[in-house]
């Protein structure tokens, strides 16, 4: 029960790694408060839905949180939107709702919750990244770029607020197989399931990660058994590097 009296704040818990995420928060003790557009199949002590394009909605999800839960010790940042094709293909409207969700909303997260969670002595916050925002693949020009932002904004935060015992890390997955992998192979007119198969033969581990692979790497982050990791950009990938 590693995180008995702990409060949690979830983006994107509606999604793949975020259900996973929560319920594991939940199982070793955590009180949780959910946040995606629409968390009603989501267990949790608290639901805030909304959306994360919402400047005045993510300002105020930490203290909302924090008032409903009755304070705010961790953070995940995990909501995601991913946008192919190559810069040519991309449209403002791409720009906008990626820089928004992936770059934006953490930065208003975050921006709210430090100065909770200093005035409470600490807290960890984790935020889902992706190792191609460490190292770029092909075609996602602003999905990388937005995932590199993120992961740059975890580094300079967790400098900036550990004085104030506040740890900050990123997790950085290759391909997860969740709603977001998935329907980019239905776009593209591919069996997920067969495409998923094809996949997992490219990973040296011999499968693309489960939601729960990630999920254990964010409980880990956010929990005190990571109480010197500050800072780092951690990789969970199956040893599959970047193409
Ligand atoms: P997912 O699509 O299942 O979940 C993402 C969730 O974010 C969804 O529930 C969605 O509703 C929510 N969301 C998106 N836009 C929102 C908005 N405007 N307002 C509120 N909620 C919004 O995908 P996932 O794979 O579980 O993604 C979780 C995180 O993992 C994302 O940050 C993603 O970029 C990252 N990631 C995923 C993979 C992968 O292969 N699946 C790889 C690397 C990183």
């Amino acid at each position: 029960m590693r995180f008995n009296n702990k409060n949690a704040l979830v983006t994107g818990a509606s999604g793949g790694i975020g259900k996973v995420l929560v319920a594991m928060l939940r199982a070793e003790g955590a009180r949780v408060a959910v946040t995606d557009r629409d968390t009603s199949g989501v267990q949790a002590e608290a639901h805030l839905d909304g959306d994360l394009l919402d400047d005045a909605f993510c300002d105020g999800l930490p203290g909302q949180a924090a008032e409903a839960l009755g304070g705010l010790d961790i953070v995940c940042n995990n909501a995601g939107v991913i946008t192919r094709g190559n810069i040519t293909l991309a449209t403002d409207a791409d720009y906008a709702l990626t820089m928004g969700v992936n770059v934006e909303a953490p930065f208003r997260i975050c921006r709210a919750a430090i100065p909770l969670m200093a005035q409470a002595g600490g807290g960890a916050i984790v935020n889902t990244a992706s190792c191609w925002g460490l190292s770029p693949g092909p075609d996602h020009p602003l999905y990388i770029m937005s995932k590199a932002a993120l992961a740059s904004l975890t580094q300079c935060l967790a400098r900036d607020h550990a004085h104030q015992g506040i740890r900050v890390n990123a997790v950085c997955p290759n391909e997860v197989n969740t709603p977001m992998l998935r329907t980019g192979f239905a776009i593209r007119g591919l069996d997920p399931d067969k495409a998923v198969d094809e996949l997992n033969a490219s990973v040296p581990l011999g499968r693309i990660a489960e939601p729960e692979d990630i999920a254990d790497v964010i409980i880990f982050l956010a929990s005190d058994a990571a109480r010197y990791v500050c800072g780092a950009l951690v990789e969970a990938n199956g040893a599959k590097p970047v193409a």
